[in-house]
């Protein structure tokens, strides 16, 4: 597993998400996710599976690399799909199409889903992620996974499902500028979606 480029520059996200703060990010903790992930697992038969398949199915990796993919992998996938979902800030900061009418039928407005989402965000205790999901009957829904864990982990997470967005929690993704007001950081989150992006990872 190789670290993925960025398709924008570290200061890309400013003022929202600062060039400090992706560069540590990027460049030294979601790095070592990937780089503890392959000293788990360098010469087993799980080396050269798809991110998604090696973490989705934990359960049936041999025990002693269970907490590594758990973790180094959840870390690796979350943190790939998160970077793809971001953007510079611009003018289209809401969905259109299919995805703003499922969440308008979901959730019932556009609001409310950032509201039930923020909260979810907001009342993750400790580390964790805040996600927008797909269910296999093609339904949306908000949850939250502690530490590295994701909807895709079957048997881990408390609903299970395809990850169309995802926000990292960890104070590492917002400590150096928004500190303890993990709100204001859930906040500009918003202003840095790529929708276009989330939107082709419904099925
Ligand atoms: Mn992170």
């Amino acid at each position: 597993y190789t670290l993925p480029n960025l398709s924008y520059e570290y200061a890309a996200l400013e003022p929202n998400i600062d060039a400090r703060t992706m560069e540590i990010h990027h460049s030294k903790h979601h790095a070592t996710y990937i780089s503890k992930l392959n000293e788990s697992i360098s010469g087993t038969d799980y080396a050269n599976l798809p991110i998604e398949e090696l973490v989705s199915d934990i359960h049936s990796l041999p025990s002693d690399i269970q907490g590594s993919v758990r973790n180094n992998g959840g870390g690796h996938y979350n943190h790939s799909l998160f970077w793809t979902s971001l953007k510079s800030a611009n003018s289209q900061n809401e969905p259109d199409g299919d995805l703003m009418d499922k969440i308008n039928s979901t959730f019932g407005s556009f609001d409310a889903f950032k509201t039930q989402f923020a909260a979810a965000a907001a009342t993750r205790f400790g580390s964790g992620w805040a996600w927008l999901c797909q269910n296999e009957s093609g339904e949306l829904f908000i949850t939250s996974t502690p530490n590295q864990d994701n909807p895709l982990m079957q048997g881990i997470a408390d609903q299970t499902g395809q990850p169309l967005l995802g926000l990292d929690v960890w104070e590492h993704a917002y400590y150096l500028n928004y500190q303890n007001r993990r709100p204001d950081y859930i906040n500009a989150f918003w202003e840095v979606v790529d929708w276009a992006v989330v939107s082709s990872r419904l099925s």
